[in-house]
């Protein structure tokens, strides 16, 4: 057990590399174009009822603006952005991949947000209602008179997401998780201290449920409500002797355990078939980080770690896809039915973003190494996948379906679950690529990036879509500073690596899926080379033998297929999806060898690298195809996966 690996600061790494830089201040700009009194007019108006403010003083406080549009800002899930909105503005504001101006922007929007939320928190004193943080809509007089009736008609099991409750529990949880992250990432003591009441409040409801009423709160959506209460808890205790801290914070960790579903937990580590059959992905997801939560903030709850680790390998070997996506329709299906379930509505973000959070802090309490390869693969081709790199919008669904294309939110037009996830998508790209522990340092993924360590620098060079090779450069200020390095070696790499220290190849030691540089091999200012041969590689599904999508090293390749047929419908709740498929059939017959298996072995014949690029043509079948890296296709339509026949 490596007790103390830990993921660096987010302040102290930077991402060099331009695609994912691009990313970054894409998303910055779109989020600093979102007008912050839209955002709070909700949380103002709930707070101006409860503080009996006439409707003239009620114009003013909310700024005379309304709530965005759109079915979900302004329905009962409104405010959910907020919480997103908090805690991705606070990832910014310590993004070293900000120039000046947008740091003092995304500053001074975040402090604006916690600044409105305390006096929105202040109208609340002595109130029944003390402490209570709400932004969403308040459609009938009833709401008005009770501005927490939705958790009333939740506890009470009325979960109408119209007419009574759209999952109240999973918007507090985006909100108290954005306030945590102000105080930890950007130093935000108001955020913390709004936090602590907010946390009281919710301290006293979950301490007056009925072993009903706790039932029927369990049985609705309530995102990672157990996750951010112990994390509230963890940053109490971790600065007990602070003004900042709320005495009895033993509370909210006790409220956490009020959010473990136990009975869940033991059933999925009981394991067995088709135990996910048809629950909702992101509902269900978030419980398990916070089941692993419990185990961060006390380590002899070891059971909470198993249910984590079991749950994790249930989604990811019964039904992730090769993006490292899952569910269609948001939900989980029978065991190893993916290609079955192959449509327009597949991989929601928010679980892909829900699972790398989990895979990168169950690495971090196993030191396993599987866990990065999930977060590489995911963080590629369904994280930067998500994105329109023309707009910034991002996706809600991905379609596994072939000749469907993606569909993103518009800047004021979708506040979905996913837009809010995507906001801190690409605020935190830094996040996951180093690991510290004692002395030494490991390098999780390959992207171009500068760390900045207590006495020395690292800078890693890579660009795997021009070149298999990645340059470390370690420059040292403390000769005691420097530390082993410990290099993944990543899945996907096809023949054997090579490494250099300057000019020449070492043989390192390999242990547990890592090369080790020690420190005595670093040259300092000298480069480390490592290159780590690519390939291509074929990945067929459970239930579809010949169903097979491909991948070049670490990206999954996806067949362009043109803008014709690109044309968006409603669906859900005011969500809109891919309508229509680009290609009559998903099949491709091998005119070139006399079984699939054969045409699949010699791959490397048929998939044909176009010089200079990241084009791929198929050949020895009927279909003229042409593959490219998934995670920048956000103009056509597109197919991973194909059927072969001979
Ligand atoms: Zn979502």
């Amino acid at each position: 057990m490596n007790k103390n690996l830990k993921p660096i600061s987010l302040a102290s790494c930077k991402v060099t590399d331009s695609y994912y830089d691009e990313a970054l201040h894409l998303q910055v700009k779109n989020m600093l174009a979102l007008d912050p009194d839209r955002l709070l007019a909700g949380f103002r108006e709930t707070a101006g009822i409860i503080a009996g403010m006439d409707e003239k003083s009620l114009t003013t406080f909310m700024n005379a603006k309304e709530r965005y549009g759109g079915g979900w800002e302004n329905g009962l899930i409104g405010g959910h952005t907020l919480g997103h909105y908090v805690k991705a503005l606070a990832q910014a504001v310590v993004n070293p991949g900000l120039d000046l101006k947008e740091q003092k922007a995304v500053k001074e929007r975040l402090d604006y947000m916690i600044n409105a939320l305390a006096e929105c928190q202040k109208k609340t004193v002595g109130s029944a209602y003390e402490g209570y943080l709400f932004g969403a809509t308040l459609p009938t007089q009833e709401y008005v008179d009770n501005p927490v009736l939705q958790f009333d008609y939740v506890e009470k099991g009325m979960s109408d997401p119209f007419k009574q409750a759209w999952v109240p529990w999973y918007t507090m949880h985006k909100i108290l998780s954005g306030l945590n992250a102000a105080y930890l990432y950007a130093g935000n003591e108001k955020a913390l201290q709004v936090a602590n009441k907010l946390g009281v409040w919710i301290a006293n409801r979950c301490e007056g449920w009925t072993e009903e009423q706790h039932e029927n709160v369990l049985s609705i959506e309530y995102g990672g409500m157990n996750d951010c209460l112990y994390e509230l808890y963890e940053i109490n205790r971790s600065i007990a002797d602070n003004g900042l801290v709320y005495g009895d914070f033993e509370r909210f960790k006790n409220a956490a355990h009020s959010f473990d579903e136990v009975a869940l937990f033991k059933k999925i580590s009981a394991g067995g078939n088709d135990i996910l059959n048809d629950t909702h992905a992101n509902t269900t997801i978030p419980k398990f980080i916070g089941a692993l939560a419990r185990y961060e903030v006390d380590n002899s709850a070891t059971d909470y770690l198993k249910y984590a680790k079991d749950f994790f390998d249930m989604v990811t070997g019964k039904h992730t896809y090769i993006t490292g996506g899952n569910s269609e329709n948001e939900h989980f299906g029978r065991d190893n039915i993916l290609n079955a379930e192959r449509t327009n509505t597949n991989n929601e973000t928010c679980n892909t973003y829900n699972m790398i959070k989990m895979a990168r802090r169950l690495y971090a309490v196993t030191g396993d190494k599987k866990y990065l390869d999930y977060c590489e693969q995911t963080l590629i081709n369904a994280i930067m996948a998500s994105q329109n790199h023309t707009t910034g919008f991002t996706t809600y669904f991905q379609p596994m379906g072939t000749g469907f294309q993606k569909v993103f939110n518009t800047l004021e037009g979708n506040f979905w679950c996913c837009t809010g996830t995507g906001y801190e998508n690409f605020t935190k790209l830094q996040d996951g690529i180093y690991f510290e522990e004692d002395d030494r340092l490991v390098v999780a993924m390959y992207l171009a990036s500068v760390y900045k360590a207590d006495g020395y620098t690292l800078t890693l060079d890579c660009d795997f879509t021009k070149s298999d090779e990645v340059k470390i450069r370690v420059d040292v200020k403390e000769a005691s500073a420097i530390v082993d390095l410990y290099l993944r070696i990543p899945h996907w790499i096809q023949g054997k690596p090579e490494v250099k220290v300057g000019h020449s190849v070492v043989e390192p030691k390999e242990e547990n899926g890592f090369f080790v540089i020690s420190k005595e091999l670093i040259p300092t200012g000298g480069e480390i080379t490592v290159r780590w041969p690519m390939g291509i590689s074929c990945h067929n599904l459970a239930d579809g033998e010949d169903t097979y999508a491909f991948c070049y090293g670490p990206y999954v390749l996806s067949a362009k297929l043109g803008t014709k047929h690109i044309k968006i419908k409603p669906h859900g709740i005011d969500v809109v999806v891919a309508a229509e498929k680009s290609v009559d059939s998903d099949d491709v017959v091998i005119t070139a060898e006399a079984t699939v298996d054969a045409f699949m072995k010699n791959i490397s014949k048929y998939l044909v690298k176009l010089d200079g690029s990241m084009d791929f043509e198929l050949t020895g079948t009927n279909k003229k195809l042409i593959f490219t890296t998934h995670y920048n296709q956000y103009k056509e339509s597109y197919g991973i996966y194909w059927n072969y026949s001979v």
